[in-house]
């Protein structure tokens, strides 16, 4: 392979990598690391532009690998700074510029200047580092968010900061004599990398904003508008892994069923606006009782589920009472004027005699109908054997068909 086709390619490829993330960027402006990543992939262009025309001209002028590197040290760090606004929402502007000065200015040591070696072996390092800084703040990201959308990121990295480090050594012990340009491997090498890196880097521009676009529909699909709270669709998949779960490992999980008593009223004599409020309200007193790994479902209207992983009755019921009391002490304020605001709610926990999830969120329902018909504003646990009326089978089924 010669090296002019390889610096046309590498031209070529920064071309496409440029328009892809441009357009991208352009189709969804919400993704804004897609800017510092358009950027990057200008400078891998201008960068091959300027190399190529120095190799096609025969041009001994040390203008010529000096901008093509300040550019491609700059490239490699606008794409950290993407990586950082992406996991961190905070570009690095401050630290392109520096790295850019930095590096135009050491080509002007006579270390530097008196051969190619020696500057291959003064810019891999940073290069590496840039390399580094991506893979950490990926999977920085990656382990909170428990999201694996920046492996495709992290492996093209390590590979290229692997093969930049092999390249370097073998640069630094077997070959001195390294001339601006060749058609020896080792010397070509050097593109055939660089092409294979913003080839992939480009697969990598299409996946990550392809793949946040499918979280986020995904999050509207299992997510109630008003709330953010999960939704029923969402409910069925999440109950199922927790009876599996409790099956499987004898942990038990717990239901927990609120519904606000009396909310026609709310609605009826402030209006529905102060009723939605009144909601919000209600699900932020909850969110306050529990912990964070809890699942929190808004079932329909003013009714909510809380479901408790890995837990025992006891708790259940503490949570339960705990809830109904914070509810009851913290009114929703309209300006100067308190309503004040009672739940009821209906708890029970798994039993190894449960054969679905169903079953549990049953039993917790016919609990709740109990709060209902003695008084409101109580929790009613129920245990396995709990009784269940003719009547509340019947209110059952018009309670299920209207939800
Ligand atoms: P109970 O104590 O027996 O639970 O009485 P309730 O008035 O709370 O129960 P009911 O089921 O009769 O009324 C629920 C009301 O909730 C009826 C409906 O108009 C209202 N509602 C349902 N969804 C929403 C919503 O998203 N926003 C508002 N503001 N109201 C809603
Ligand atoms: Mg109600
Ligand atoms: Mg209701």
């Amino acid at each position: 392979m010669d090296s002019l086709t390889l610096t046309i390619s590498v031209t070529l490829t920064s071309f496409f990598m440029c328009m892809t993330s441009s357009m991208l960027y352009l189709r969804s402006r919400s993704e804004t690391y897609l800017i510092d990543w358009s950027f990057a992939s200008l400078a891998f262009l201008l960068s091959s532009l300027i190399a190529l025309i120095g190799l096609y001209s025969e041009s001994t002028n040390f203008l010529f690998p000096t901008i093509a590197n300040v550019l491609n040290i700059i490239a490699h760090a606008t794409l950290l700074s993407g990586t950082t606004k992406l996991t961190n929402n905070k570009s690095i502007p401050f630290l392109v510029i520096g790295l850019g000065i930095l590096v135009f200015v050491l080509h002007y040591l006579d270390f530097t200047r008196s051969s190619t070696t020696a500057r291959i072996l003064l810019f891999y390092p940073i290069i590496i580092s840039l390399c580094l800084g991506n893979i950490y703040f990926a999977l920085k990201h990656m382990q909170s968010s428990r999201q694996s959308d920046l492996t495709l990121l992290v492996v093209i990295h390590s590979a290229f900061a692997i093969f930049l480090i092999v390249r370097g050594i073998y640069i630094a012990f077997f070959n001195e004599t390294l001339q601006l340009f060749g058609n020896d491997i080792i010397q070509t090498s050097g593109s055939l990398l660089l092409l294979a890196f913003m080839f992939s880097m480009t697969l990598n521009f299409i996946f990550i904003p392809t793949w946040r676009k499918e979280l986020e529909l995904n999050k509207h699909s299992r997510n109630d508008y008003l709330t953010g709270w999960l939704n029923r669709r969402a409910l069925a998949e999440i109950a199922y892994n927790l009876f599996i779960k409790s099956q499987r490992e004898s942990k038990i999980f717990g239901a927990i069923i609120i519904d606000i008593d009396h909310f026609k009223t709310i609605n009826d004599t402030y209006g529905h606006a102060v009723g939605d409020e009144a909601i919000k309200h209600i699900c932020n007193q909850i969110r306050n009782c529990n912990r964070s790994y809890d699942f929190h479902f808004r079932l329909g209207g003013e009714e909510f589920l809380v479901l408790v992983d890995d837990t025992k009755e006891k708790y259940v019921r503490q949570f339960a009472h705990r809830i109904r009391e914070k509810i009851e002490q913290t009114p929703l304020m309209l300006g100067n004027q308190k309503i004040n605001i009672t739940v009821s709610l209906g708890a029970t926990t798994f039993h190894s005699t449960d054969n679905s999830w169903e079953q549990l969120l049953d039993r917790a329902d016919k609990a709740l109908y109990q709060a209902k018909n003695e008084g409101r504003n109580q929790v009613v646990v129920a245990s396995k054997s709990f009784p269940t009326s003719t009547k509340h089978q019947l209110n059952m089924k018009k309670h299920l068909a209207s939800s």
